[in-house]
């Protein structure tokens, strides 16, 4: 007996009537790389959710079996319930998959179901996704995000500067060169970024797990010196207890929370004072319903929360939330989202200004245009 089954209507006045899903692999325009990860390319997962004459979509972006995944465990899950009940058809999707496994690409699975979901519910209703969620703003702030390892000095600044230029008051760029050999490397590029930057922008680095806990220590002195105002996973979000030491050790701000999957994991994170912001990222985190639960998690330990990639998924949502910090407008994603969908939002003086008229996310997938990103899974 599921817990909530019993809860539904038996004959919903809109159904979810179809769950359709799609793989796009966009190449990126050269090799890129992180601290801890080099890739050539993005994959997303497209869901369009179908009911009522209305598509809702939603995505992930990760490995392509996410999506045989979602057909084969999650489609028949929601089919047929309530347009209106999104709620339940998160909680029947996280039910249905207990022996296969909540976190990782299962709670991506999820996540790009329920955005989908909400987004269809928005549609049916005609308001924008950002109103049925409960608006606290009309605009999101964001900041630039990139900055590769990959990247020259030369490139490096001129694409923080660009963001700078267009009105963005802060960006974010990588740093862990290569598993931490290179700190000064590192160094070396944030200060010459910090030079060419506009003193009232921000400067963020982001380190993706690269340092050792004493290098993270000793490092985080200096980029304070030098003017960085936010350190992101130093190390390992897996180790909390060294996220809490770095963050009573340091002026800088620590940030983590991309990869948790589900409320227990912010629970233990926010718990153990690991860091002043929360990051998370809706396509990962179980979708709309879980980050909506994870922000008001933050609020309830004094700290906001930051929308982790996806700029179009994250602008609706974000707006929702007293608590917010920003989103992340992430080079790769707004280059994937651009290509694939019609829609996306574009930042005017550093802020993601929402339609008040759009139905829904706003976003339609680019046909046929997006057909030759397409790829069999
Ligand atoms: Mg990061």
């Amino acid at each position: 007996m599921s817990r909530v089954a019993e809860h539904l209507p038996v004959a919903p006045d809109v159904a979810v009537e179809q769950i359709d899903v799609s793989v796009f692999t966009v190449p990126t325009e050269k090799p890129e790389s992180d601290a801890t990860l080099a890739w050539d390319a993005t994959t997303a997962i497209v869901v369009e959710a179908r009911g009522g004459g209305r598509v809702g979509l939603g995505y992930t972006y990760g490995e392509p079996a996410t999506a045989a995944f979602i057909r084969r465990m999650l489609a028949d899950v929601v089919r047929g319930r309530d347009v209106m009940a999104v709620g339940a058809s998160w909680s029947a999707m996280v039910e249905a998959v207990r022996n296969a496994g909540r976190p990782g690409a299962v709670s991506m699975a999820i996540a790009a179901v329920d955005t989908a979901l909400w987004d269809l519910k928005a549609r049916v209703l005609d308001v924008s996704l950002a109103r049925l969620l409960g608006a606290v703003r009309t605009s999101v702030p964001v900041y630039g995000s990139g900055g590769f390892t990959s990247m020259t000095d030369a490139e490096l600044v001129e694409q923080l500067s660009g963001w700078t230029a267009e009105g963005i008051p802060r960006v974010k760029m990588k740093v862990g060169t290569g598993w931490g050999r290179a700190p000064r490397r590192d160094l070396e590029r944030a200060a010459r970024v910090r030079d060419a930057l506009p003193v009232d922008c921000d400067l963020f680095v982001d380190a993706n797990g690269g340092y050792t806990a004493k290098q993270s220590a000793r490092l985080g002195v200096h980029f304070t010196e030098i003017g960085v105002t936010w350190f992101e996973e130093p190390v390992s979000s897996d180790h909390l207890e060294e996220l809490t030491l770095l963050r009573e050790l340091l002026d800088i701000d620590i940030a983590a929370g991309e990869y948790g999957y589900d409320l227990a994991y912010f629970g233990r994170m926010c718990g153990a004072r690991a860091v002043d912001v929360v990051q998370a990222d809706v396509t990962r985190c179980g979708g709309i319903t879980e980050w909506l639960r994870i922000a008001a998690l933050a609020a309830a330990h004094g700290l906001q929360i930051s929308g982790h990639c996806a700029p179009a998924l994250h602008a609706h949502v974000a707006a929702a939330v007293p608590n917010l910090a920003h989103v992340e407008y992430f080079a790769d994603h707004v280059r994937v989202e651009n290509m694939l969908f019609d829609g996306s939002l574009f930042p005017v003086a550093g802020d993601l200004q929402l339609r008040a008229d759009g139905a829904g996310n706003g976003l339609i997938l680019r046909i046929p245009d997006c057909e030759r990103y397409r790829v069999t899974a």
